[in-house]
Order: C-alpha cells, then sequence, then structure tokens
C-alpha cells in the first residue's frame, strides 16, 4: 500500500487536493506497489491518479505537469526488503541487545541500492524483480560482490541459495545496467588469490562494472568475533598491493583506476592515501572511498575564508560509514576555526543500522542525539539529508528539527561552506 505522508504547499499534488494519509492505487492504469512505480509513471507530462482520500473518498485526478512546477508529493518510506543472508559481519548482529527495533533490520533492496546508493547483494531478488531493473532501468546499481567464486561469497553471506553473480552481473549488463561493486574484505576468506580472481572477473565484466571498491571488515565489540576478525595491517597492505595492481592496469587500459581501497584500508595498512585527483569524480564518497580527500580538498579551498569559531563547541553529525574517518579532517578544521569540534556518530533508526549513509539519516535521528545537548552552540547536519522542501526521510521539516533543540543547526556538505561564511558566528 503507497500513502501519501506529505504535501508540499503550492505544488501539483496540492493543487489537485493530495493529502496527507492518501492511498495511492494506480497511475495510468499502473498499480502501484512502491515508490519506485509512483516516480517512474508520473514523469510523464500527463497521467491519471487513482487514490482514496483520508475520509474514505475514491477519487481519480487528470494531472498536467505545469513547467517548473514540482509534484510535491512524498511517499511514507517504503517496506524495507529483508535481507536473505546471514553474513558473520553483519552490522546487525554488532547491534548490542535492547535498542529499537529498527536497528536489527537487515536490508538488501535493490530500489535503496539505485535510489540512494547503498549496496545491495541481489540475493534475494524475484524475475519480477530483476525485469523492473531492466524496465526502470535502475542503473547504475551497487552491489556487494565480495567474492565472485560461488562458493567463497556463498559462504561470506552464509546463503547456500545465493546465486553466482559473475553470470547474474552480466545478464544485466547485456541489457544496459551498470554497477559500482565493492568488496568486504574478510582476512582468510576473499583476500589473497580470491581477491585476485574476483577483481579480475569484474574487471572481465568491461564497462558494465564502473567502480570496485576493496574495504576492511568492519566489526563491532558486539559482532561474531569468533567467526569473523579484523585483518592485520600487513594483510591491509597486501590487499592494497592487489588493488593498485588492478587499478595501474585500468589507468593503463581505461584511463581511470576503476579499482580503490577505501580509506580505512589505507589508515589500517598504515599506508597515505593517494592524492584527490586519484579519486576521480568521488563515486563511492559515501562509502568512504576517497571521502577524506575530498573533505580535506573542499576544507583547504576555503582556507583564509573561515570566520572565528574560537571558544564555540560545533557538533558534527554524520554516520556510520563517514565517522571513523572524521579525524582526519577534523584537525584541519579546528586549526582553521578554533573553534571544540565533535562527530556524532548517528544510528539510522529508520532504516537499520546496515545503512550508514549520512544521506538516509531520519530527523527524529538528529533530534534523539541533540535535544538534549546544552553544551553545544553550533551542530552541522549532512546537507543530503533533507530533500529539497528540507524533509528529512522520516518527513520531520529541518526547521521542526531546529525549534525543538538548544543550539543553532545548520546543513553543510562540506563544513567550508557554513564555517567559512564570514559573520556567521554570533
Ligand atoms: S551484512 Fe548486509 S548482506 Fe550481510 S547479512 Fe547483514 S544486511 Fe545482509
Amino acid at each position: 500500500l503507497l500513502r501519501v505522508l506529505s504535501v508540499a504547499p503550492g505544488s501539483i499534488g496540492a493543487e489537485v487536493g493530495l493529502v496527507p494519509g492518501t492511498e495511492l492505487f494506480s497511475v495510468s492504469g499502473h498499480p502501484l506497489e512502491d515508490f519506485l512505480d509512483w516516480e517512474f509513471h508520473t514523469a510523464d507530462d500527463a497521467f491519471v491518479v487513482r487514490a482514496r482520500l483520508p475520509s474514505g473518498e475514491d477519487v481519480e485526478y487528470d494531472i498536467e505537469r505545469v513547467e517548473g512546477m514540482p509534484l510535491g508529493v512524498a511517499l511514507e518510506p517504503p517496506r524495507i526488503r529483508r535481507c536473505a543472508n546471514h553474513c558473520d559481519f553483519c552490522f546487525v548482529d554488532g547491534n548490542p541487545a535492547g535498542m529499537r527495533s529498527a536497528l536489527y533490520i537487515r536490508d538488501d533492496d535493490y530500489r535503496l541500492s539505485f535510489r540512494y546508493g547503498n549496496f545491495a547483494t541481489l540475493t534475494n531478488l524475484k524475475p519480477w524483480d530483476e525485469a523492473r531493473i531492466v524496465e526502470y532501468r535502475l542503473s547504475p546499481l551497487y552491489v556487494s560482490v565480495h567474492a565472485t567464486d560461488p562458493v567463497v561469497r556463498r559462504w561470506l553471506l552464509r546463503n547456500p541459495e545465493a546465486p553466482a553473480i559473475v553470470p547474474q552481473l552480466r545478464r544485466f549488463a547485456d541489457l544496459g545496467i551498470q554497477f559500482h561493486t565493492q568488496v568486504v574484505l574478510v582476512p582468510g576468506a576473499n583476500d589473497g588469490a580470491q581477491l585476485e580472481q574476483t577483481l579480475a572477473d569484474l574487471y572481465g565484466l568491461d564497462a558494465a562494472v564502473l567502480s570496485v571498491s576493496v574495504v576492511p571488515v568492519a566489526l563491532t565489540e558486539f559482532s561474531k568475533r569468533d567467526l569473523v576478525r579484523a585483518p592485520s595491517g600487513a594483510e591491509c597492505r597486501a590487499a592494497l598491493e592487489t588493488v593498485d595492481r588492478w587499478a595501474a592496469r585500468a589507468v593503463t587500459g581505461r584511463g581511470h583506476p576503476w579499482c580503490f581501497g577505501a580509506d580505512d584500508l589505507y589508515l589500517q595498512a598504515g599506508v597515505p592515501l593517494p592524492p584527490a585527483v586519484w579519486y576521480g569524480d568521488f563515486e563511492q564518497r559515501e562509502n568512504g572511498v576517497g571521502a577524506v580527500r575530498f573533505l580535506q580538498t573542499r576544507i583547504a579551498a576555503a582556507a583564509g575564508r573561515y570566520g572565528d569559531w574560537a571558544g564555540k563547541h560545533i557538533a558534527v553529525a554524520t554516520g556510520a560509514a563517514m565517522a571513523p574517518l572524521m579525524p582526519q579532517v577534523m584537525a584541519t578544521l579546528a586549526e582553521e576555526t578554533r573553534a571544540r569540534l565533535e562527530v556524532l556518530e548517528l544510528a539510522n533508526t529508520v532504516f537499520g543500522t546496515s545503512v550508514t549513509t549520512a544521506g538516509l539519516l531520519p530527523g527524529s535521528a538528529f533530534l534523539e542525539a541533540l535535544r538534549d545537548r546544552q553544551d553545544v552552540d553550533l551542530a552541522l547536519l549532512p546537507a543530503e539529508a533533507v530533500n529539497d522542501d528540507l524533509r528529512f526521510v522520516d518527513d520531520m521539516d529541518a526547521h521542526e528539527l531546529a525549534a525543538a533543540v538548544p543550539m543553532e543547526i545548520r546543513l553543510s556538505t562540506d563544513f567550508a561552506d557554513v564555517l567559512a561564511q564570514q559573520g556567521v558566528a554570533a
């Protein structure tokens, strides 16, 4: 069931009479399963919406898109596709007991992969899903490959039913779908010769695989440490050597590195990060690949323009993917601004812990983290966490959040965009 969460004032949705709580049934005769159907079928210039208002009245709207006027309809968050795997390194198992139920959700959702760049394994696709990926051209998708050897991959995913990934990707590739891929490096399982084979197989898929990142497995104190361990510095260095070899080959053959080590892999290997230019368009930045260089570049570009924030306590709220990398960029920022900076790592209370990108953090997570922080003067929130109407994924309005917390809040892409504005400091 697809339901309207909110309707922006002055939008087409508001003009025709859509209101929060309206159930949406079909667009131009196409039944609606989820937000993808809605977005795909309402992209036309004219369409007919069949719906039921909260009063129980069935309605039909003939809608013509007026140029420059947004549809303005936000939908209730989708029911997340559950994961069919049981990886030993799963984030969800890394949660202590007694937290909110959403934090135990294992998501594996190709729709969120397309829409938000979440990694999915594609192990839970039904033929209907595969057809949709092609029909709606859900490309690029972000895919957790881990290993291309089917036996190793099934072992890593703890899923004996997982389909062989290379033929699966090739089928999609033949139909025009591309991928950003990742390998979560689990020592003794998919490193060494397995990593070599995986990169060779992905390289062999040619232009269909746009990039591959190698990310060291992240464990918490609650992870199944008897079954999986973090890689040692030497194992990270060995993995980086393999990554570098494939990157050098790709630079020669394709003109760009294609294969990247995550920032964390360099940190754990004790190897300096490549320069910013190595990362091109920073396409896996949200996955912690090139994130440090990206932010350092942006922070440095604003040098000399920072306000004086001496004596101010500034909180930087972000997701679990970016938080461990923040100390590397905070030092320069602290020097430039003279502020006291604190990183707040927030868990995703709507989609679950495995969704670690800052852009999907709900307003309620920020509210919870900030509402009792009388000691903080300013909180920087990731700008990508709100839509054009300044609403978070849980429909909380950014102004509503600002009114409910004791400090000033600002939306920021790279910190410099807020802190380098002279005169902002109180
Ligand atoms: S790590 Fe991801 S793919 Fe593995 S079990 Fe957890 S949610 Fe599923």
